[in-house]
């Protein structure tokens, strides 16, 4: 099969890590045959440089006319003056707004090899877990309105939801749930937000009509904040709203250990997302050989098993992962404090080829 991947590097260390996964994926094309042809778009801090905008159209034609997108970071301090228009980082937000998508998807899992670096409890980490938190984008309280009284004395930030909104985004997590354990936990507040328990029965009217195959549990948020810590194994896939996604996410990517191997995708109705790593552009270490690859590598495999459905393919690229990282190979930001044999990343990502 044959597949348009649209490429932004965006800035910072961006160029090279989508260097490194697009090196990947050509080796998957040609042991598993699929052709990959890559084209790649300004966007961000690069765009703004050239075309005084974040964001130029034909980047925006570009993403949309290719089977998927993967994208590396945009920003850094060189655009850290312009105006709220024109930052890099609004580059991000109307990509996603332009190509409909309305899920994130933020796996969190611990690298076998890498258990010591977990923060949790050695027993926990022993006991490995593998999470995938669903969270919906475009909508909640980041989006509704807010405002402040005359007197500029009070202020409030309005949740809403709609059905549709919630149940498509609930749609995403059984999908994906139904590739890997068949257990859902919907995360929410439904003992005292209103949204919460439209949230709730929706996602089990949705489940009961759709998905009965499926585990469904319920759990608020608080609780799940602290399951996380406590023994995040539990859980398989995580579907919430916006604002707890994003706060849920963060603290799971942490207690894995280190943000330079963790991946994210973003979905919409159609096969073709956004996958980037949750890192930035990494400005500090931008061109030294310091960024470690992986989560850009790990993001290209959510891209075949979510967008082209090649999961034996997303596969044979988190075992090579996982195989170097066994073997004792390191990048220096997951590399012990005393290790002077760490790699750079195009070192890293050499290892991943051999491995494929
Ligand atoms: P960052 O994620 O870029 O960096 C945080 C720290 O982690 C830095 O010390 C960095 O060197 C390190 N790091 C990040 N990725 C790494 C990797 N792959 N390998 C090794 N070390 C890695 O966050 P920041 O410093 O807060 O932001 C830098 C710039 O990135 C800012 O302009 C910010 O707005 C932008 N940003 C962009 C995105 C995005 O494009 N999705 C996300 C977050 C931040």
């Amino acid at each position: 099969m044959k597949y348009n991947i649209a490429l932004v590097p965006g800035d910072g260390i961006g160029p090279e890590i989508i260097a490194d996964a697009k090196e990947v994926l050509e080796k998957v094309g040609e042991k598993f045959g699929h052709e990959f042809v890559f084209t790649e778009y300004d966007a961000g801090g690069c765009a703004i440089d050239k075309y005084g905008i974040p964001l130029p159209q034909e980047t925006i034609d570009g993403c949309l006319a290719s089977d998927s997108v993967m994208l590396g970071a945009v920003g850094g301090p060189k655009w850290d003056d312009m105006p709220n228009h024109l930052r890099p980082e609004k580059a991000l937000l109307a990509l996603r707004k332009e190509m409909g998508l309305y899920t994130n998807l933020r796996p969190a899992k611990i690298q076998p090899a890498l258990k010591d670096a977990c923060v949790l409890r050695q027993d926990i980490a022993e006991r490995g877990f593998d999470l995938m938190i669903v969270r919906e984008l475009t909508g909640g309280i980041y989006f509704g309105e807010r405002g402040r009284n005359e007197e500029g004395d009070a202020a409030y930030d309005t949740e809403s939801y709609s059905v549709m909104e919630i149940e498509r985004n609930a749609r995403n997590a059984f999908e994906i749930a139904r590739k890997r354990n068949c257990h859902v936990t919907s995360v929410e507040k439904s003992n005292v937000l209103e949204t919460s328990r439209l949230w709730k029965e929706t996602v089990h009217r949705l489940h009961d009509e759709e998905y009965p195959d499926v585990k469904l549990d319920d759990m608020y948020v608080d609780n799940a904040a602290m399951q996380i810590v406590r023994d995040p194994s539990f859980f398989d896939v995580i579907v919430t709203s916006n604002m707890f996604g994003d706060i849920l996410s963060d603290e799971a990517s942490q207690v894995t250990g280190s943000i330079g191997l963790l991946a994210s995708a973003s979905l919409g109705d159609s096969k073709r997302g956004m996958y980037e790593p949750i890192h930035g552009s990494a400005p500090d270490i931008a061109g030294t050989g310091l960024a470690n690859p992986i989560a850009t590598i790990l993001s290209a495999a959510m891209m075949l098993r979510y967008s082209f459905s090649l999961s034996d393919e997303a596969e044979c690229i988190e075992n090579a992962v996982a195989k170097v990282l066994e073997e004792g190979w390191r990048t220096k930001d997951i590399a012990a404090p005393d290790d002077e044999n760490w790699l750079t990343g195009s070192q890293m990502k050499d290892k991943i080829l051999e491995a494929i």
